[in-house]
């Protein structure tokens, strides 16, 4: 059964940069509209987080910073020029990690779970980074750490998720990381030999794709969902970022909703296997058609024919070179 975690607030809610700022909004609302139109799940309602559960991840300094910019009665930046403060962030971050520790909570009942405002991989302990105030996921993942829950991660996303690696680098949990990666493209992390250190150690992959990749280098990067059969994870958690599509203003990958539907389809498959129950994020989206990547990932996982959702057009393909050089990247990560 699929479950989607959902406020009305999520509408009017967005860290990103000013000029993305009504883009990425936008990008919830047609979601929630598609969604409730072309899928059938049941709606959660979340639950706000206590202010001291920012404290199991992030420093306390760090949260005095958002509790005080809450109150600044205007627009500005919590880091060097990303992710903006505006009055009442603050609630809006326990929204946030709230949403997230709903899901964990129905999870329980409810074997697939989606929050579409979430999936804030770039926050550190002290500090916003990447338009993200906070990190859910590392949040939730600590909390099935501590229920000695067996996890495993699946980042896609335009952007490393550096800030769970970071968190996350030794311990137990199984990483997959899919990003467009050059060497400086934000955040500039996600070198191949980072593998992950004491517990974590060989658990950390970071499947970095060339610039411009497409569909089918993706399809590609998606054999690496395999090592989830190895690990046994009882929770699998997906940061579903649709920013790597190709019409996305962040220009990275040129991606089409048939890669999250079969991401989707590809988690629904091992799932179907293991028997893990799945948390999964929206992530970052800030193009026209970032939704479709949202509604074409939850067709997928819930085992909706993609033409219910609207899915049509053709895959992308890369040009050689990218895909010669990506293959050489995932041949080289799958030997060391
Ligand atoms: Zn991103």
């Amino acid at each position: 059964m699929l479950g989607v975690v959902w406020d009305d607030r999520f509408l009017n809610i967005s860290f990103s940069h000013p000029m993305i700022r009504d883009m990425s909004k936008a990008r919830i609302r047609k979601f929630i509209e598609l969604a409730r139109d072309s899928l059938s799940f049941v709606e959660i309602k979340p639950e706000q987080a206590s202010e001291e559960v920012l404290l199991e991840v992030h420093t306390r300094e760090y949260v005095n910073k958002l509790k005080e910019v809450s109150k600044v009665e205007h627009m500005g930046f919590l880091d060097s020029g990303d992710t903006v403060h505006y009055p009442g962030i603050f609630e809006d971050v326990l929204l946030v990690v709230g949403s997230s520790l709903t899901a964990l909570e129905r999870s329980k009942f409810i074997d697939q779970i989606y929050v579409p405002l979430g999936g804030f991989h770039h926050a550190l302990p002290n500090k916003a980074m990447g338009f993200c105030p906070v990190n859910d996921v590392v949040i939730t993942v600590k909390r099935l750490l501590n229920n000695r829950e067996r996890v495993a991660l699946v980042d896609v996303d335009a952007h490393h998720g550096n800030g769970v690696q970071e968190m996350l680098y030794k311990e137990k949990v199984l990483k997959i990381n899919v990003f467009a990666y050059n060497g400086s493209f934000f955040p500039g992390t996600g070198r191949l030999e980072e593998r992950g250190e004491g517990e974590g150690k060989g658990l950390n992959y970071n499947i970095g794709l060339p610039l411009g990749s497409g569909d089918d280098v993706f399809e590609d990067a998606l054999s690496f969902l395999d090592l989830l059969e190895d690990f046994h994870p009882s929770y699998v958690l997906v940061v579903a970022g649709v920013d790597g599509m190709i019409d996305d203003n962040l220009k990275s990958l040129n991606l089409t909703p048939w890669s999250y539907y079969s991401l989707g389809k590809k988690v629904a498959k091992i799932q179907r296997n293991l028997g893990f129950n799945v948390i999964s994020y929206g992530g970052g989206g800030y193009g026209e058609n970032s939704y479709l990547g949202m509604v074409g990932f939850l067709a997928g996982l819930s085992g909706v024919s993609s033409s219910i959702v609207g899915l049509k057009g053709e895959k992308t393909s890369t040009d050689k070179d990218i895909f010669d050089e990506a293959r050489k990247r995932m041949q080289a990560l799958k030997k060391s």
